[in-house]
Parts: structure tokens; sequence; C-alpha cells
């Protein structure tokens, strides 16, 4: 039986990242809306947006291979890597208004300045990343990538990875000053405090159950106390879904047509983390290998330093897994019950079109400690087992859908946002980029969703992301401004990002 009932203007469903970034932005655009928060945890950043479940890397396309392709031609294609970076310079504009304007106290508590590297062996992908790097090296967003091919330029950036190294083919890495670590939990937990002294009403073990129409155009839904078992009923002119790997069922309850033919993978992660504080104070960046063949783009290998809860650590991973769980916290059921008779044949041509990606994730999920060690010893060649633990990280839910490029069931790597045709509802589904690109996916959710007030709040948004609507890569002028502004109230050293 229903014991509450409310109206409200705005429903965000689920306290992670991209709830925490939508309301904010809101919250900025117009302070008198009335916005509520329902979370199923007992706290925010808990799933895939806490620290330890996600690598915590600023995803500004400086390291990550799988951005960057070479075409038939044998040129390497950037311009992904040009999107993701641009996206990576609205979160940082949008953070650094947050610290100036004294919404969020710290910046070292969630983002620290790290080397970003790409490290490849074998004559074939030398020659590779050196095209990549002739590519990137001459646009302004990339400026101050450093590419060596010489063992020792190499042992001095990365002595853990360059010592013990059998040096029997080429060897190459890139190197940019300018990446970051961000902590994205505390990130969310800070911006979820700024939210709880904006009024915003926040409500934790209240899991939403059901979303359904009202004949007013206005949203209604069904949520379990989990506390008292009772169910309240709240209604909201406007409902964003981000519930991370929760948000596929929730679209399909709400029964909006954009939502249907949809369907959902999940790929859960496991890194490796080092438990000693020698080897871990021996390396000081996040190194990006290549996946390997076979391997989705989210599995790509990287070595990476982490600052979490001021103390460094080392990370080793992901290592693909299966579990049919949506959420690290959600239930076995989930896959199944995510099969509904308008995406089933979406689902089972996707089934049929990705053997090579459940026989790598099979065998991922197989791996002995001792196998997983081999994989990290392709880093770290002197790894000793005692040094390493391992830590079950977030759910990935990847997105199924038909697509006119690769037909029916075709599985996304990418981040979908998907809208009712009266911008009413919203849904996030997928993580990738992921949390990095949180503030320019909001601001497009806010776009679609609200297009009656963009003109009106453009002043505002431009006011908080001077590159809003601008091209940086087109000027360079508005960069270096932004970088040197950003760097400041970040508080990164000037020598981070200083341009050559
Ligand atoms: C292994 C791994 C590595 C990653 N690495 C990176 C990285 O290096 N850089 C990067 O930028 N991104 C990375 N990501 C992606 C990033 O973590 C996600 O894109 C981001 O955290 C998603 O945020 P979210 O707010 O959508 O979801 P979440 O943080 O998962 O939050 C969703 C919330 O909704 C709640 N919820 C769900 N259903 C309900 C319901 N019915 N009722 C109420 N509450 C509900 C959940 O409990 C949860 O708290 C990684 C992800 C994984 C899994």
């Amino acid at each position: 039986m229903s014991n509450r009932e409310a109206k409200t203007d705005v429903i965000l469903i689920g306290a992670g990242i991209m709830s925490a970034t939508l309301g904010t932005l809101l919250k900025e655009l117009v302070p008198e809306w009335n916005i509520k928060v329902f979370e199923k945890l007992d706290k925010a950043g808990e799933e895939s947006s806490n620290e330890w479940n996600n690598a915590g890397t600023g995803h500004a396309a400086l390291c990550e291979l799988n951005y960057t392709v070479e075409k038939p031609d044998g040129s390497v294609d950037i311009s992904k890597a040009i999107k993701i970076n641009e996206q990576f310079q609205v979160s940082m504009q949008f953070w650094s208004y947050l610290v100036n304007s004294k919404r969020l106290q710290n910046p070292q508590d969630f983002i620290m300045p790290l080397p970003h590297m790409s490290l490849v062996q074998g004559d074939q992908n030398v020659t590779f990343l050196k095209k990549r790097f002739e590519a990137m090296s001459n646009n302004p967003l990339f400026q101050g990538m450093e590419f060596s091919d010489v063992p020792e330029k190499l042992l001095e950036w990365i002595p853990l990875i360059m010592e013990g190294r059998k040096l029997d083919e080429p060897i190459a890495a890139t190197k940019i000053d300018s990446g970051t670590d961000v902590n994205f939990g505390a990130l969310t937990r800070m911006l979820f405090d700024h939210l709880t002294s904006k009024n915003v009403e926040i409500n934790y073990k209240h899991s939403v159950n059901d979303i359904k129409r009202k004949n007013d155009g206005s949203w209604e839904l069904k949520v379990r106390n989990l506390d008292s078992s009772r169910i309240e009923s709240h209604t909201a002119k406007f409902v964003f879904i981000g519930g991370g790997g929760g948000s596929l069922h929730l679209l399909q309850k709400s029964g909006i047509p954009e939502g249907k033919h949809i369907g959902g993978f999940p790929v859960s992660g496991i890194f490796m983390v080092c438990n000693n504080p020698d080897v871990v104070a021996e390396h000081h960046a996040k190194v990006y290998g290549k996946a390997k063949v076979g391997a989705p783009p989210m599995s790509v290998p990287h070595l990476d330093t982490r600052f979490i809860e001021n103390k460094k650590s080392l990370l080793f991973g992901p290592f693909a897994g299966f579990s049919p769980k949506f959420l690290k916290t959600g239930s076995l059921l989930d896959l199944v019950t995510s099969v509904k008779p308008n995406n089933v044949l979406t689902m089972l041509a996707a089934g049929a079109k990705e053997m090579s990606l459940t026989k790598y994730l099979i065998q991922q999920v197989m791996l002995s400690k001792e196998q997983r060690m081999e994989e990290l010893r392709e880093f770290i060649p002197n790894a000793k087992t005692e040094d390493w633990d391992l830590v079950v990280a977030g759910q990935r839910v990847q997105v199924i859908k038909d697509t006119e490029a690769g037909g029916k069931g075709t599985l996304q790597f990418g981040t979908e946002v998907i809208t009712a045709a009266d911008g009413s509802i919203a849904a996030l589904l997928g993580a990738s980029p992921g949390a990095s690109t949180a503030v320019h996916v909001m601001l497009e959710v806010i776009k679609k969703c609200f297009p009656q007030h963009t003109k009106e709040w453009e002043p505002k948004i431009k006011e908080m992301i001077p590159s809003y609507g601008v091209s940086l890569m087109e000027n360079p002028e508005l960069l270096q401004k932004i970088h040197t502004s950003t760097a400041q109230t970040l508080g990164f050293g000037e020598k981070e990002m200083v341009f050559s």
C-alpha cells in the first residue's frame, strides 16, 4: 500500500555519477526546481561509480589505443580520440566551475594529474604507435605527447615495467603528462553532499520498482522503501533513469517505444591490486597496452597508479568475466528477465554473432590467479604473486540493438541516451567512455529533454563550460586558456599542463 504520495519536478533514479551530474547541472540552471533522488543502496556511488569498481581513468583519449584505428590505407584515424578529448574538456571545465564557486572543496580528493601512456611491443605495433603519435601530436588537443622507442628512455619513464624485460623485439611508448586519475566515487559523494545542501531530497534504501505514464503526461513511480517494505508512489514531470546496469529494466517498465528492441549483455571486471608499498612507489602513470585478439575493447590491459583515500595504489586489469547480474548488487535473473518479446530476436541475433566474445569471456572466467599473474608479467616482468590480490570491479551492461551498419543484434560498446519523444523521460545505457564524459552526456540529456529552455539556459551553461558549443581543437587559444585555468583550479602543478 502507498503510504507517501508526492509530486515533484524531477526524479533521478540511482545515485551514481550520472544522476549526480544531471542533478548538479539542473540545480545550477533552475535552482527553484524540486528534485528527488531514489537509490536502492544505503549510500551514493556504490555501484560502477565507486572508486574500486572502475579504473578511474579520466578518459581523454591520451592513451587508449582502441580510440584510434588504422585505416586500410595505413593512416591512423584519430576522429574518435578528438571527440572523446573534447568531451573530457567539458567535464574538466564543469568540475573547475564547481570548485571555483565553492560547490566542491579540495579537488585533490577526486582528481589528480597523472601521465597517460600507451605501450606496445613488436614491429607492427611500434609502427602503428609511431604513426598514431605523428597524427596526434600535431593536434592542439594532444600537445605535449612524447614518443620513444629507446629502452633507456622507457626505463626512465616506467622502471617497474622495463626492469627485467627481455628486449627481444621492438618496444615503444607514448607519454603525455596532462592525463588524470579521477576518483569518481569520491566525486559522486561530494556532488550528492552538495545537492543535499541545496535541499535535494535523497532517498537511500528506496528501490524503484515500476514506472508508468499518467494521463497528464507525468510519470508515476512505485518505490519500495527497503526499511519499511512499504510501497510509495511518487510523481514527476521529468524522470532520469540513471540506474547504471539497472537502467534497462526500468526503461522497459516505462513502456516507451524508444526503449523497445534493445537488449543488454553484462560483462564484469576484475582487477589485481598491489599490496606491496615498495612496488607501488616504483610506478607513476596509467599505462595502456593493446587488447588481445578477440577481446572486447573494454578489456584493454592497463597498469594504473590510483589515488584513493589519500593513498597511492597500483591496479592492473581489467580481466573480463561473466555474471548474468546487471549490477554488482543485482540478481542472477537480471539477464533472463531483460529478454522481452520485443527484444528476443535482437538478443538471439547477438548471441549467434558474438560467439567469439562468449568464448573469450568463458576463457577469462576460467583463469587461475597464476594465469592472471602471467598476463600481469607481460607488464611487470618481475611481478611476485604474493604482492597482488584480486578485486571484483563493477558490471558493465553493453547495449545490444539493431543498427544499419551492424544489422540485427549488434553489440555496442558506447553510451546510449534513450529519450521519449516528448522529452519527459530519459535513460542512460552502456558504460563507455563512461564517467569521464558524464557532463557532456548529461548536457545532451538536457538538450534533448528541455529544448524549450535551451536558449534561456545557454548563457549559464557557457559561464560554467566556456567551450560549450565550440570545437576546442579549432580554437587553440581558448584551449590553452581552459587548460591553464582548469590546471590552476584543480590544483595541478604548472609543469603538468604547460604546452610545449
Ligand atoms: C570495470 C570498469 C572499469 C571502468 N573504468 C572506467 C574508467 O576508467 N573511466 C571512466 O570514465 N569510466 C569507467 N567505467 C565506467 C563508469 O564506471 C560508468 O560509466 C559510471 O560509473 C556509470 O555511472 P552511473 O551513474 O550510470 O551508474 P552507477 O554508478 O552504477 O549508479 C547507478 C545507481 O543506480 C542504482 N539503482 C539501480 N537500479 C535502481 C532502482 N531500481 N532503484 C533505485 N536505485 C537503483 C544503483 O544501486 C546505483 O547506485 C568503468 C566501469 C567498469 C565496470
